[in-house]
């Protein structure tokens, strides 16, 4: 099964993803957080990239599309992904039903979260995430149990350097002028669910659960 999670910054694509993979057998792959990890390591894509990331730009499309050729390629991929973050553009798109259609795999559902721009305000100036595990948390909604250090592992919380109110503005102008346009792409292929994810984590997730259950097939 091949999931695609969509959806503004601050929709809780990462939250969600976390517990799409811990229930059902997919494996999860952000770009986001790939181009992260490549610019902890310093490695030439995280250089390129780090400048568009802090400003809330789009990574250029070939970079994009090197790191998915890779990572697709890769073995675990057989048991079915989760892609979060990815597609982005229209390009991305249609350069990813190329490429699945290469090794033989289609995308089974495509689950769009959405909230409005106030509270992805909110939210994403809020948000603190576990250097170590990954785990989030948000300063009002739902903090940690001692300000600054990850209940699950003990690490350190830190502040993703894109989520400042002026970078989201961009981030939203990426999305609407960006990334809408994808939504409509698989909407137009009948594969999209649209989830309001305006609601409890847990209540979100029951919605998303039972249309994922509908695609399911082993
Ligand atoms: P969010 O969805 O909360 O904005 P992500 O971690 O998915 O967070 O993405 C952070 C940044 O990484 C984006 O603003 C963009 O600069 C870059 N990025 C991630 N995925 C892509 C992609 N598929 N295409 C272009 N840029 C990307
Ligand atoms: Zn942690």
């Amino acid at each position: 099964m091949n999931l695609l999670i969509m959806g503004a910054p601050g929709t809780g694509k990462g939250t969600m993803s976390n517990i799409i993979t811990k229930e059902f057998e997919v494996v999860h792959v952000s770009t986001g957080d790939m181009l992260r990890a490549s610019i902890a390591n310093g490695s030439p894509v995280g250089l390129e990239a780090q400048n568009y990331m802090t400003s809330g730009k789009l990574v250029p499309d070939s970079i994009i599309h090197d790191i998915i050729v890779e990572r697709l390629g890769q073995k675990d991929m057989d048991a079915g992904f989760l892609m979060d973050g990815y597609p982005r553009t229209l390009e991305q798109a249609k350069d990813l039903s190329l490429i699945l259609d290469e090794v033989g795999k289609k995308i089974d559902l495509v689950i769009n979260l959405y909230v409005d721009d106030e509270v992805l305000k909110e939210r994403i100036t809020g948000r603190r995430l576990c250097k170590k595990c990954g785990a989030i948390y948000h300063t009002k909604n739902s903090p940690a149990k001692v300000e600054g250090i990850c209940d699950v592992c003990g690490s350190e919380l830190y502040t993703r350097k894109d989520d400042t109110l002026e970078s989201l503005v961009t981030r939203l102008n990426e999305y609407y002028g960006n990334t809408k346009p994808v939504l409509d792409y698989y909407k137009e292929q009948n594969l999209v669910v649209e989830i309001n994810a305006d609601q409890a984590v847990e209540a979100v997730f029951a919605e998303v659960a039972k249309a994922i259950e509908s695609v399911k097939h082993d």
